[in-house]
């Protein structure tokens, strides 16, 4: 394994599952079989997702830095600050997130439920603020640093989505590897992964993964953030440091990185009607529930290219499945009537 050299602390439950996918599978019609990686299920800790296999490769380090605060940055119905607060219970630390107003919204619990309201429950200081969308470093997070410092703690500091972080693409190199472990057990091979992609270290780590096996450019990423420039730059730089790091040889090809933008309109954390559809679609045909911000987008984009004969006939295609769920209870206006 690449990753034999690099310290893990376990917040997961190990592999997790491959679900076959035959009812949604049949409903697109389009000759192509649907499979799921339920990295959405691999926890126990609130619920999950793909935050956690990152953590697993940067909590190490947290412990070994001497810090007693975690510090993160996210959207208000951010799931990696649930999954920072999350981490923080489980190994004793304190947490301080900042939950920036990332996406316009209309309901009137949508500070309040969900990831928020997690968040809160496990004991963090989750702090709302007023800037809007962006996936760099921010002032916000800077200051809450400081003030952790201010009061006489010592701030070990996840940046959003734990993607610019030395080891925060580890995690999804493990992933690739997964996959190839348990394509041995099912005896065949998987001919597309479908990802949903915003901060990046999720699709740049299966990429450095995959390209170990040289199948990278058969991830397709599914931009979820509507500013694709900047997620693609990131995922670039992630993907030459993560290569470096684990020792692969080789630089990854820009054609390597596939990163598809049609499906993030009309804004980060808005649904579309065609993404609402496939997250009712998904929920409908295999009880599989996908969020409006990451995985309902990911989701219509695997929907929609099948339809349209982006996958060979035949193809077997895995969507990774990266959690998000609780995200939906902000969203209830959207689907009162189902
Ligand atoms: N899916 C879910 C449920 C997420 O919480 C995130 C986090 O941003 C993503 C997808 C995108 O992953 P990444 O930020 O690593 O690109």
């Amino acid at each position: 394994s690449l990753l034999d050299t690099f310290d893990r602390y376990p917040l997961t439950f190990g592999k997790t599952a491959i679900e076959h996918l035959p009812r949604l599978t049949e409903a697109v019609g389009a000759g192509v079989e649907f499979y799921a990686k339920r990295d959405d299920c691999n926890s126990g800790l609130a619920f999950g997702g793909n935050k956690l296999r990152k953590l697993e490769y940067i909590v190490p380090d947290a412990i070994a830095s001497g810090a007693d605060t975690l510090v993160s940055i996210g959207g208000v119905q951010s799931n990696h600050t649930r999954m920072v607060a999350a981490t923080a219970a489980k190994i004793g630390m304190k947490c301080v997130v900042i939950q920036e107003k990332w996406v316009p919204h209309y309901d009137a619990v949508y500070d309040r439920v969900g990831n928020i309201m997690l968040t809160r429950l496990m004991g963090a200081d989750s702090r709302l603020v007023d800037d809007g969308f962006d996936i760099g470093i921010r002032k916000s997070w800077e200051d809450a640093i400081k003030s952790v410092e201010d009061a006489g703690g010592k701030p070990y500091p996840i940046p959003a989505g734990a993607s610019v972080h030395k080891y925060g693409a580890l995690g999804y190199v493990g992933f690739a590897e997964e996959v190839a472990e348990q394509e041995a057990e099912l005896g065949f091979t998987f001919d597309y992964i479908v990802v949903c992609v915003v901060t990046g270290s999720t699709q740049a780590g299966m990429i450095v993964g995959f390209a170990a096996q040289d199948r990278a450019d058969r991830v397709i990423g599914i931009d979820a953030s509507g500013t694709v420039d900047q997620t693609r730059d990131q995922v670039r730089s992630i993907v030459d440091n993560t290569a470096d790091l684990v020792g692969l040889g080789r630089k990854v090809r820009e054609d390597e990185i596939h990163i598809n933008p049609d499906y993030a309109y009309p804004a980060y954390g808005v649904p579309s009607e065609e993404t609402n559809d496939a997250i009712r679609l998904a929920a409908r045909t295999e009880a599989m529930m996908t969020d409006p911000v990451y995985e309902g987008k990911s989701m219509q984009g695997m929907i929609d290219l099948a339809r349209k004969g982006f996958f060979p006939k035949g193809s077997k295609v895995l969507y990774a499945h990266l959690g998000g769920a609780p995200a939906l209870n902000g969203y209830s206006y959207y689907y009162k009537d189902g």
